[in-house]
């Protein structure tokens, strides 16, 4: 939907003044659900606890992790939002354990993906720039299951997302594609050529919401939806883009005007269905070949969209605002059919945990996160943080988020402040003391180290040329 930019300000953004205006939320209230006790009582009924022990199956189950790059929890219809952007997931929800409140570590492919991948803080696995790359004593989750006898599938687009990385570790096979359409070519032949004997662990990584194939051609990383979702929600929304070289606009960092973001929000909403369409069809062919009822599905985001509604431009994702960082997060447990909704917070770094139990592996202690198929805390202090720009620390539903550049703390209540227009100035030293309790308390690991510049360096010059690098700027 369109939203008036003068109704929402750069609370993170402003040099100095607080921005103003409407408190009302779009968003579901929290309170409208049970949270996790329930959840727990009907989990934990009977002698097994969750998932696979629950169903004494013989092996450990198939993984799926599915990350829709790009995806802001507030446009996905299970979330509160009024379009009909994703039927399938909202169907999907009905039956997996949804978290209200999951937050992506950073607003970045880059840094979000490999916390998603190793259960680590940024600051933890330390590949918070281009330049980083995973250390080699630091397992990635692929690694840790191939190890127990997984099948390891990565199926990824080619940008972040690369061996340049160290995200190809652990991977038995790891191949990128250029589109979902490529994606559905490449899923079907691996499950072809599955062992059946074996679980697999599958990660498949689709980036059509962001944008379609990154080439010099394109028009740059924005919304390219094919027929008919280019006008599923308003009749040639592409037309009301700005008037600029279409290159530009991903970089443009001024207003937008109101038609040009609605045009904006009616593609990107229409990527979101052109992706949600498809993975219905992905996931009927998973039930036909019985595969689904066995598997653990978990889907989120790396981050979200800002889709211009700071009057900021569009291409830092959201920053540290909510449209950033509040991603959506499903787990659906295999061979039952749990429908409940979670409202304690949760994050990317408790994927890890909770696939690492759910294949019957031991838990590692030096991992940050919990097990999303046990009892969350309803209370616990995350982390976000992109390097250029901003520290964050959410203590729902306090988030406090220190601006590194401008040397401010700002502290906003999501409950009553949902849009994050007001916000309360705090003294930094309060800030470094809050994120240093939570660090204190956090493993280290070893740090990242260089990307082979001599191996992969010609990719960082080549998303550089596209524009895609601006994921590293935010000013937020
Ligand atoms: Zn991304």
């Amino acid at each position: 939907m369109a939203r008036d930019p003068a109704t929402m300000l750069g609370l993170y953004s402003l040099p100095s003044e607080p921005g103003s205006g409407s408190m009302k939320s779009r968003r579901r209230s929290s309170r409208a659900h049970d949270g996790v006790r329930t959840l727990l009582a009907l989990l934990l009924a009977g002698a097994g606890g969750v998932g696979c022990a629950e169903q004494q199956h013989s092996r450990a189950p198939s993984i799926l992790l599915l990350s829709l790059d790009t995806l802001r929890a507030d446009h996905v219809g299970t979330f509160g939002y009024e379009r009909e952007t994703t039927p399938f997931l909202d169907a999907f929800a009905e039956k997996s354990l949804v978290f209200e409140h999951a937050l992506s570590p950073a607003p970045w492919t880059l840094i979000s993906h490999m916390t998603m991948l190793t259960g680590l803080y940024p600051h933890q696995h330390g590949v918070v720039t281009g330049d980083w790359a995973l250390a080699d004593a630091t397992p990635l989750l692929a690694q840790r299951l191939s190890r127990a006898g997984y099948q390891t599938i990565g199926l990824y687009y080619e940008g972040w997302i690369h061996a340049r990385h160290g995200f190809d570790r652990g991977f038995d096979h790891f191949e990128s594609h250029a589109s979902v359409r490529e994606a559905e070519q490449h899923l079907e032949r691996v499950l072809d050529d599955l062992d059946p004997a074996r679980p697999f662990f599958l990660f498949l990584h689709l980036f059509d919401i962001h944008c379609g194939p990154l080439d010099p051609e394109h028009r740059g990383p924005i919304y390219d939806c094919p027929a008919p979702y280019d006008s599923m929600f308003v009749e040639g929304a592409s037309e009301l883009l700005p008037d600029m070289p279409e290159g530009k606009l991903w970089l443009y960092k001024g207003d937008f005007s109101s038609d040009a973001l609605r045009g904006l929000t009616a593609l990107y909403d229409g990527g979101i269905r052109y992706v949600d369409d498809t993975l219905r069809r992905w996931f009927a062919d998973l039930e036909r070949r019985g595969l689904l009822e066995e598997m653990l599905v978990i889907i989120t985001s790396d981050h979200g969209e800002s889709l211009g509604q700071r009057g900021n431009g569009i291409n830092d994702h959201g920053g540290a605002y909510q449209e950033g960082l509040h991603v959506p997060l499903l787990v659906h447990l295999p061979g039952q059919n749990v429908g409940r909704r979670v409202v304690a917070p949760a994050h990317l770094v408790d994927i890890v945990p909770t696939i690492l139990k759910a294949a019957g592996l031991p838990a590692d202690a030096r991992l940050p996160g919990r097990i999303l198929t046990e009892e969350l805390p309803p209370a616990r202090p995350l982390l976000a943080e992109n390097p250029a720009s901003f520290e964050m620390v959410v203590d729902w539903p306090h988030k406090y988020v220190h601006l590194i550049a401008a040397r401010r703390t700002i502290e906003v209540d999501l409950e009553e402040d949902p849009e994050e227009l007001v916000g309360r100035e705090l003294d930094p030293s309060a800030f470094e003391h809050r994120r240093g309790a939570v660090l204190e308390g956090l493993a280290a690991w070893p740090p990242a180290q260089p990307v082979n510049e001599s191996e992969y360096g010609e990719l960082e010059e080549r998303l550089q040329e596209m524009g895609y690098a601006g994921d590293v700027r935010g000013e937020d």
